[in-house]
C-alpha cells in the first residue's frame, strides 16, 4: 500500500518529535537544577536513568515470579569449585551479587551461609541455590561466613557478624540465614522477607518433612532488617550445637512477631546427611541460657550491639563474598552482664543432653 504524502510527513514529524524529546530530556538531565528539583523517587530510580538503561528497572517485580519450576527431587551433585565458577560465574557479579535485569525487587537480600569445614556441602548447595534465587527474581548477595578452627563453633555470633559486615558494604534490607547443608526442593518457597519473620525450612527430610516441634524455626529463615534490629539480632553466647534458633524465636515472639511458613508441601528441604562436627559439641551453657535466663530479657543485654570478633579477611570470589573471622570466648563474654558471665565462669562445659525446648 502506498502512503499519501501527508501521512508520510505526519510520520516524519512524530519521529522527529520523539527523538527531539529524548534529546531534550538527556540535555536537561545534565543540568543539576533539573536533577535537584526532581522528586527523590524519580531521581534515584527514575524514568531518565531507566531510559538511558543505567540504573535498576522501573517496574517492581511481580508478586509471583514467572519462571518458577515448583517441586523438584534433589540429586546431590558435587562439582569442583572451578567448574561451578565457570558455570555460575557468568550469571553473577564478582562477590556473588545478582539483580534481575527486567524488574526491581522489593528488597536487597543478603544470603548468609555459615560454613566451617563443610566445603563439599557448600558446593552442592551453590549448584542448586543460585539458579533458584535467580528464578525467584531476587536482588541478592551470597555471603559465606567461616570461623577459625580453634574456637567452639557458634552459629549465632557468625550470623551477627555477617549482618554487621554486610551492612558495611551495602544497604541490605532482608537477611536469609541459610544452613550450608539444606537444599530447597521447591522454588515456590520464596527467599523473601515479609511483615512477619519467615521460616522457610519447615519440612526437612531429616524430620520426615514436618516440623520437629511446633516452634521450630531453624535451618533457613528470612528476617527483615527491621525485625533483626528490633530484637538486637541473635545471641552471641550459644557456643556449640543448638539453642540459637530457639533463642531468636523467643526474642521475636516477645516483640510481637511470629514466624509464618508455607504449607509443608511447598516448604520441603533436603538436608545432606552428615555427622555432628568436631568443635560443635553441645554445651551446658546453651541449655542454661535458654532455661535459666529469659531470651526476652537477655536480648537487651547482648546481641548485635555486643558482637565481638576479629575480622581476618573479606574476599570477593566469583560466587560469594567470603568472610573469615576469629572468635575468642573471653572477648565475646567481656561486654556481658554478671548474671551471664557467672554461667561461664568454669569455661565451656560439654554435654550430650538434649536441651529442652520451651
Ligand atoms: N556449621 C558449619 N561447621 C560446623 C558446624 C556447623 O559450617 O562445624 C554450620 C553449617 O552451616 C550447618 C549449620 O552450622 O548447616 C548447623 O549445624 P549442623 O548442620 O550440625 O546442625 P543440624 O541442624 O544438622 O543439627
Ligand atoms: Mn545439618
Amino acid at each position: 500500500m502506498r502512503y499519501r504524502p501527508t501521512t508520510k510527513r505526519a510520520l516524519r514529524v512524530v519521529v522527529a518529535v520523539f527523538i527531539g524529546s529524548l534529546l531534550i530530556i538527556e540535555v536537561f538531565d545534565g543540568f543539576s537544577f533539573v536533577r535537584e528539583t526532581l522528586p527523590d523517587s524519580l531521581r534515584r530510580e527514575g524514568l531518565l536513568s531507566f531510559l538511558r538503561g543505567k540504573e535498576r528497572p522501573f517496574c517492581p517485580c511481580p508478586h509471583k515470579p514467572p519462571s518458577l519450576l515448583g517441586f523438584r527431587d534433589i540429586v546431590e551433585v558435587d562439582k569442583p569449585m572451578s567448574q561451578l565458577e565457570q558455570e555460575l560465574g557468568p550469571l553473577l557479579r564478582h562477590g556473588g551479587h545478582y539483580s534481575p535485569p527486567d524488574c526491581r525487587p522489593h528488597d536487597k537480600t543478603a544470603i548468609i551461609i555459615p560454613c566451617r569445614n563443610r566445603w563439599p556441602h557448600l558446593r552442592v548447595l551453590l549448584n542448586y541455590l543460585v539458579h533458584v534465587l535467580i528464578r525467584q527474581q531476587l536482588d541478592f548477595t551470597i555471603f559465606v561466613i567461616e570461623s577459625d578452627q580453634g574456637s567452639t563453633f557458634n552459629k549465632g555470633i557468625l550470623l551477627n557478624l555477617a549482618v554487621l559486615e554486610a551492612m558495611k558494604r551495602d544497604r541490605y534490607t532482608c537477611f536469609v540465614m541459610q544452613d550450608v547443608d539444606l537444599l530447597t526442593m521447591d522454588d515456590r518457597n520464596l527467599y523473601r522477607c515479609d511483615q512477619q519473620p519467615r521460616h522457610l525450612a519447615a519440612a526437612i527430610n531429616k524430620f520426615k518433612y514436618t516440623l520437629p516441634y511446633p516452634r521450630y524455626s531453624g535451618g533457613v529463615y528470612a528476617l527483615s532488617l527491621e525485625q533483626l534490629l528490633k530484637v538486637n539480632g541473635h545471641s552471641n553466647l550459644f557456643f556449640g550445637w543448638g539453642g540459637e534458633d530457639d533463642d531468636i524465636y523467643h526474642r521475636l515472639y516477645h516483640v510481637g512477631y511470629t514466624f509464618t511458613r508455607n504449607p509443608e508441601e511447598m516448604a520441603k528441604y533436603w538436608m545432606i546427611k552428615h555427622k555432628r562436627d568436631k568443635g560443635n559439641e553441645r554445651t551446658r551453657q546453651s541449655t542454661m541460657l535458654l532455661q535459666k535466663t529469659m531470651s526476652e530479657k537477655r536480648m537487651f543485654d547482648e546481641g548485635l550491639n555486643t558482637t565481638r570478633y576479629h575480622l581476618d579477611s573479606v574476599e570477593e570470589t566469583p560466587l560469594f563474598t567470603w568472610i573469615k573471622a576469629t572468635i575468642n570466648l573471653t572477648e565475646v563474654l567481656q561486654p556481658a552482664p554478671p548474671y551471664i558471665k557467672s554461667l561461664f565462669e568454669n569455661g565451656l562445659q560439654f554435654t550430650n543432653k538434649k536441651p529442652r525446648t520451651r
